[in-house]
């Protein structure tokens, strides 16, 4: 076993070797730029960039003429809200998305509210999931895009995605959704689930950082967007910028591996994710935070009452993980994802996140299910309200 265990694959992955392997070439020899149509040095990159739009249309299920690359989720998040909204205007002015949404989503959104959008931000229950109800009950006449994403990146939580983009259409709007914690993991079919836009990145599935990709659909309807990005009109004029050509190769191999191996990768990980999850409830006041039946395989947030998530975190020194706390500059905030789901300020700070992936061994799980309890009953003897709680 090498140390320290890395069980944070919610934050990034390592990139899978078989993908280093297809980007090198793309380094050195294969270096020319993928828009230079005029000699084989472009027309090299070309055939690996159109490749890996394939490798990536074809794990979400649709053709490659949908795929823009950017550089990452955040762009893609931002490309699709923004071009939606600026193209769409004429229909309305009203987005409908979550309040535990990715940071990248929210303060888009935010962004626009001061452009003039009305932003419905819609609340989740305790398990972390939206009401239907409360969503069709925001929906308008004006309302031109729905933003849901599709697996929660702090508690794995699986939104009902299909049941979300049905009302979506149903009053006319378009349903855009961010999955870069979903695809790879679980199977995602853009037509099955009626998704028109969906923002990924290749680091969140064992690919190179920087670098992801914006589906937009062409068909039923064909959606349109307001380039973000203006210059040499590459990618259809929806993103210009010469492309990121390893990168994408990356993207591209990273995807085709999820593709082959995520039914029994993902079946390996939910089993180990159990299992690091039962042993950890058999610790005194302890709980899952969101739904554990809708989630994620790789996934579990957990918080021990009476001991800070952070303080935890640290004295597990050996294991990667992350609390559920984001520390500004000057003061620790509990995460706006658990505060969302209703949890007490002491539950939410008291909690961790633990990320397994695709080069987490039996072992490793083993070592940070010691490693935790170890730490944690060393903690709460510290503590003197867990003394008190004790008496
Ligand atoms: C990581 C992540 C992002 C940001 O992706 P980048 O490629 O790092 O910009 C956006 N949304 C979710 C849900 C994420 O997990």
């Amino acid at each position: 076993m090498e140390f320290p265990v890395y069980l944070d694959n919610n934050a990034t992955t390592p990139l899978d070797p078989r993908v280093l392997e297809a980007m090198l070439p793309y380094f050195t020899s294969k270096f020319g730029n993928a828009a230079s149509r005029s000699h084989v040095f472009g027309w090299v990159a070309e055939e690996g960039v159109d490749y890996a739009r394939e490798q990536v249309a074809k794990l979400i299920g649709c053709t490659d003429k949908e795929i823009i690359f950017t550089s990452g989720a955040t762009e893609a998040d931002n490309l699709g809200i923004k071009g939606v909204y600026e193209m769409y205007q004429g229909k309305g002015n009203h987005i409908v998305t979550v309040a535990t949404e990715h940071k990248a989503v929210l303060d888009t959104c935010i962004h626009l509210e001061k452009l003039g959008a009305r932003v419905t931000y819609l609340n989740v229950k305790e398990d972390g999931l939206i009401d239907l109800a409360e969503l069709e009950a925001a929906m308008t006449a004006e309302t031109i895009l729905v933003t849901v994403m599709y697996g929660n990146n702090e508690i794995g939580v699986i939104q009902p995605i299909r049941e979300i983009s049905a009302i979506a259409h149903q009053y006319g709007a378009l349903f855009m959704t961010d999955a870069t914690q979903a695809v790879g993991k679980i199977p995602v079919d853009v037509d099955a689930d009626g998704i028109d836009l969906l923002a990924l990145s290749a680091h969140k599935l064992y690919g190179p950082k920087g670098v992801g990709a914006l589906y937009v659909r062409r068909k039923n309807p064909r959606v349109k967007l307001t380039a973000q990005m203006d210059g040499g009109g590459h990618e259809r004029g929806m993103r210009s910028g010469t492309l990121n050509v390893p990168g994408i190769v990356g993207l591209g191999k990273a995807c085709e591996l999820c593709r082959l191996e995520m039914d029994e990768e993902a079946k390996r990980l939910s089993a180990l994710r159990d299992k690091l999850e039962q042993a950890l409830l058999l610790i005194e006041e302890s709980q899952v935070n969101g739904s554990t039946s809708q989630r994620l395989p790789h996934v579990s947030n957990m918080s021990f009452k009476y001991v800070a998530g952070e303080g935890l975190m640290m004295a597990m020194k050996d294991v990667a993980v992350s609390s559920g706390s984001a520390c500004t500059s000057a003061s620790l905030e509990p995460s706006y994802v658990l505060k969302h789901l209703g949890l007490s300020d002491d539950i939410a700070h008291s909690a961790i996140r633990f990320g397994l992936g695709r080069f987490t061994t039996a072992e490793e799980v083993d070592y940070a299910i010691e490693s935790a309890k170890k730490e944690l009953k060393q903690l709460r003897n510290l503590s003197p309200l867990w003394e008190m709680v004790k008496e």
